[in-house]
């Protein structure tokens, strides 16, 4: 029998995460009759209630459209727009005009791709990935060279899963012009050196484009620090609603960027035969965008730097440090990537004789959510030599105890599939 821990906070945990359940609806729900664990926070967050009040309070008192009405409800939803773009732009430490609300950061990586980079790159220009993309900071770079004839380039892994940064010196040439890296891996945890491989990347001219998913989330991110050019991140894994996200572009790109969709709201001006751009970061945003995701995007912004960003990252080491050692406890269980001082709140693993699926659906029997599969990271599998892991992923309202129910449900898991 797995002894539960008493007193979570005690051994793990720099937030108080009793109060911060609070927050969360969600959190006080039950599945299968027990008390929800949620480690699922790589694929989404949950919402705290002063997001959820966002969006209902958008619609209850001043839904109206951007950026064109003159009346009063337009001019709340307008005013409140911006105001969350200066928000979101603030965590990073951006400024409101080089961020773009976007569906996501898959749309994000594509606005970057087909936005910037096929303007910029020509036939035998050179695009370096990572084995450890998330498929939307890979496929539509694919998609580019095929179109554009550009040449994708791999930095090789460490060992223990992280970029092996004097095999990335090798490959750097003036042919190089883009660096597209997450700055997280979804699947290892593994954090990147975003900062110096933007320096050695500003040494051949070529540009970085860092997709921040699972590192804006839980990690303070400053852009001047690291000085990439392009960093995509989506709402709904920092406590947001889904459907919304942003890209930050250096303002000199977002000023030579052309618009992935034309259309109201991105025109200067029009004429029957012809049209011009309106500035950025309007002219990326034609249509209607989500108003209320967005406004409550900001609100999400506001409740993570009450918290602070430091205080998360710190909280998501020591609950990484401690799910390290409770999980190697289990017999015949597996963890890929670095160990706990290189990576953030992801912990993926195999169980021996238990396929993932199988791992995270008696997990799900006990309460706790977790995911299996691939995590939109093939190549990363294949370079394992696996098909699929089992992913653990925290966040501010995890703690000891969520861990011992995770580990508690892998031995039942065990006692299911493998024969003593
Ligand atoms: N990159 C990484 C590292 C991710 O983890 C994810 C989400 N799983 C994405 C990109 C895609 O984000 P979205 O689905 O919000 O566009």
């Amino acid at each position: 029998m797995v002894e539960i821990n008493k007193n979570p906070g005690a051994i793990a945990g720099v937030l108080d995460t009793a109060r911060i359940k609070g927050d969360f609806p969600i959190l006080q729900r039950t599945v299968h009759g027990k008390p929800l664990v949620y480690l699922d926070n790589a694929a989404t967050s949950q919402t705290p209630t002063a997001v959820i009040r966002a969006l209902v309070d958008y619609y209850e008192r001043y839904n109206a459209n951007v950026h064109r009405g003159i009346h009063t409800l337009a001019e709340e939803a307008t005013a409140a727009y911006e105001a969350a773009r200066a928000k979101v732009a603030a965590l990073i430490g951006a400024s409101p005009d080089e961020l773009v609300f976007t569906r996501g950061t898959t749309e994000a990586l594509n606005l970057v791709a087909y936005g910037w980079a096929r303007q910029h790159l020509r036939p035998g220009d050179e695009v370096l990935v990572t084995p450890m993309e998330h498929h939307s900071n890979l496929v539509p770079w694919q998609r580019l060279a095929r179109e554009r004839g550009l040449r994708l380039r791999a930095i090789p892994l460490t060992e223990d899963g992280r970029l092996d940064l004097a095999a990335m010196d090798g490959l750097l040439t003036e042919r190089t012009r883009v660096i597209a890296v997450t700055h997280m891996s979804n699947v290892l945890g593994t954090v990147t050196p975003l900062a110096e491989i933007a320096r050695r990347a500003r040494e051949v001219g070529a540009v970085v484009v860092a997709d921040g998913a699972q590192s804006v989330p839980h990690l303070p991110v400053n852009v001047r620090a690291l000085g990439v050019d392009f960093l995509a991140f989506s709402a709904h894994k920092m406590l947001g609603p889904t459907g919304v996200g942003a890209l930050y572009a250096r303002r000199e790109w977002l000023e030579e960027m052309e618009p992935l969709l034309a259309g109201g709201g991105m025109i200067r001006r029009v004429t029957l035969e012809d049209a011009t751009w309106a500035d950025p970061p309007a002219r990326f945003e034609a249509g209607t965008p989500d108003i209320a995701g967005a406004i409550a995007f900001g609100v999400a912004a506001d409740y993570l730097r009450g918290i602070g960003l430091e205080a998360v990252a710190a909280h998501e080491r020591e609950l990484v440090r401690y799910a390290w050692e409770r999980l190697r406890e289990v017999p015949g269980l597996t963890i890929y990537g670095p160990g706990p001082e290189h990576r953030g709140g992801v912990i993926s693993f195999t169980l021996e004789g238990v396929h993932a699926h199988d791992v995270a659906q008696v997990a799900d029997g006990e309460g706790v959510a977790i995911r299996a599969g691939h995590h939109c990271a093939q190549p990363l599998h294949a370079h394992l030599g696996v098909p699929a892991t089992a992913r653990a992923s925290f966040y501010l309202y995890n703690d000891a105890g969520d861990v011992d129910r995770l580990v508690q449900a892998l031995y039942a898991a065990r006692k299911l599939f493998v024969r003593p």
